[in-house]
């Protein structure tokens, strides 16, 4: 059985984006509209000298836990549970947002190591948009553009300690 990455996190803030680079496809479906992904979706990582991970995209937890919502909260709540690790994705443009605090109450209730990526960071000044996210106290908070596969590689070497 392989290892378990969870990518959790706000609807549009790149979880897709970040699947794709991760698993090098173009699986996950990527849109401009919040939401789009409802299910999970897996995929593999495997890169050259990195213990093999399968990748799980989760559609967005939103803090609403009503209709719809509700359904993809489950599915994210199912995704926590069969993860070794969790990559919280954070959005570098919007800032530290109540709904990511209630996110993230929710992936420490699971006691799984959580990694922050901040996402978004192209064309922004990295420590600054990192700074923000310091209130988390998240020890892993690392920079990110899944856009242009920058941040990756470091994400990557914070993950297989944890795999
Ligand atoms: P998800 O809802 O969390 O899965 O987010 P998506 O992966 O679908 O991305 C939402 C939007 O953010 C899309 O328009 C992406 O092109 C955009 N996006 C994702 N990653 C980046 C990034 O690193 N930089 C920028 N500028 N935009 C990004
Ligand atoms: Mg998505």
């Amino acid at each position: 059985m392989l290892p378990v990455v969870a990518l959790v996190g706000r609807p549009n803030v790149g979880k897709s984006t970040l699947f794709n680079a991760l698993t090098r496809s173009r699986d996950a479906l990527v849109a401009d509209l919040p939401g789009v992904t409802r299910d999970r979706h897996y995929g593999v990582c495997h890169l050259v000298e990195q213990r093999p991970f399968v990748v799980v995209d989760t559609g967005g937890l939103s803090g609403v836990d009503e209709g719809l919502d509700a359904l993809t909260a489950q599915q994210v709540r199912l995704a926590i549970d069969e993860a070794q690790a969790l990559v919280f994705v954070l959005d570098a443009r919007d800032g530290l947002l109540p709904q990511d605090r209630a996110i993230l109450d929710e992936l420490r209730r699971s006691g799984k190591p959580i990694i922050a990526a901040v996402n978004k960071t192209d064309g922004l000044d990295e420590q600054a948009a990192l700074a923000e996210f310091a209130a988390f106290g998240i020890a892993a908070t690392l920079p990110l553009s899944a856009a242009h596969n920058r941040g990756t590689d470091r994400l990557l070497a914070a993950l297989q300690p944890l795999l």
